[in-house]
């Protein structure tokens, strides 16, 4: 049988093995930071609609810079997010792994390389490594906060060409400081003054979540500052796979330098427009979800388990002399999270309340059977 390995494949992708969490057929699934709700009926109705019509014309290729989809994503940050932006600053792509991956064919490559504070969401490394772009991996502090001092120190020494700051931080659910995004920004600016400076790179895909105002504002007046947003957390759409960002107007130009032609299919424009139009609906369930967060993070501490504050839409728990056997002993009860191999902590996703109930039920049994 032929193997990946016999393949003429890059050297640098022997042995690799694909991103991706467990898709496991378990009663409570709270392991990928999705949004527990359906999308509700009258904008089901609403994307048939939407997508009927966009039906009609599937004989052209669809809108290739999709204005539209983007006039109403500004739209929405001008409306949520505390700066007034324009379609010329906002671009969208399939996910914002798209986004990030389209950042980084257009400002990483070969030579070049990106740096991010570790734990951290691991795409960031694996997209930077299938652009070509090398990886450094940034310092954290035992709490998971970045350490302004050290981040500096490791940016000065790296001189990366992008750096990413996620905000709230996935695994940790970490917000950073809008104080902390400037210290580095400015850092690495510095640190490739010599160069054109450096992409920083802002994501906030689970923005909507947090106890804290969106880092959107920042962008003014800095035009190597993007910020990463999705449809797949806080409007629930995760099987739509769309993601866009915000940055000055030449950020969104350089990225149409390195996007396929109709990257975006007129059938997810016309559902991301459609689901758009259920915003306020749609950040109801925010809400909850966030209500619900708060009590995962209050009821696990009064079960003994140690927990990270969280600003998303998961709470990072342990601590477990061996997470991976908690992991397990979690799935034995019927609850998938995930083991994301930050030694000793686990990451819940908030569900429903039932499902948080059969969670936190499962976690009662899992620190009875630990002491
Ligand atoms: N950024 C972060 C921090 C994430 O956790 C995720 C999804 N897990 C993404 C980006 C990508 O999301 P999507 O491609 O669905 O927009």
């Amino acid at each position: 049988m032929t193997g990946i390995d016999d393949l003429p494949i890059r050297d640098e992708l022997r042995g690799k093995s694909p991103y991706g969490a467990p898709q496991l057929d378990v009663p409570v699934r709270l392991n990928t930071n999705e949004n527990p709700y359906p999308l509700p009926e009258p904008l089901v109705a609403r994307i048939a609609e939407r997508v009927a019509e966009a039906a009609r014309g599937l004989n052209r290729y669809p809108d290739r810079d999709a204005v539209e989809l983007r006039t109403e994503l500004a739209r929405y940050l001008s409306r949520t997010a505390g700066l007034e932006v324009g379609v010329a600053q906002v671009w969208a792509a399939n996910g914002s792994n798209e986004v990030l991956q389209q950042l980084l064919q257009a400002f990483g490559g070969p030579g070049r390389t990106a740096m991010g504070f570790e734990p951290s969401y691991s795409m960031h490394a694996l997209i930077s490594r299938s652009t070509g772009t090398g990886w450094i991996s940034g310092p954290r502090s035992a709490d998971f906060t970045i350490d302004v001092d050290a981040a500096r120190k490791a940016i000065a020494e790296h001189r990366p060409d992008v750096l990413f700051i996620t905000s709230p931080n996935n695994p940790t659910g970490t917000a950073v400081e809008a104080e902390t995004v400037l210290a580095l920004h400015d850092a690495a600016q510095a640190a490739r003054a010599d160069a054109a400076g450096a992409l920083v790179v802002v994501d906030e895909a689970y923005g909507e979540f947090s106890h804290r105002p969106s880092l959107l504002p920042l962008i003014e007046g800095r035009p190597r500052l993007v910020l990463s947003r999705t449809m797949s957390k806080a409007f629930g759409a995760a099987g739509l796979r769309l993601g866009y960002l915000a940055a000055d107007p030449a950020v969104v130009d350089a990225v149409q330098l390195v996007r396929l032609p109709y990257h975006l299919s007129a059938v997810t424009q016309a559902t991301a427009l459609a689901a758009l139009e259920h915003t306020d609906t749609l950040l109801g369930y925010v809400d909850a979800l966030k209500a619900e967060r708060d009590r995962l993070v209050a009821e696990l501490r009064t079960l003994g388990c140690e927990v990270t504050d969280s600003d998303a839409n998961f709470v990072q728990f342990g601590r477990f002399e061996d997470a991976h056997a908690a992991w397990q002993g979690l799935l034995d009860r019927g609850v998938l999270v995930r083991d994301n191999g930050v030694p000793g902590w686990l990451r819940v996703t908030a569900g429903t309340p039932a499902e948080n109930d059969a969670f936190l039920d499962a976690v009662r049994e899992l620190m009875k059977e630990k002491s």
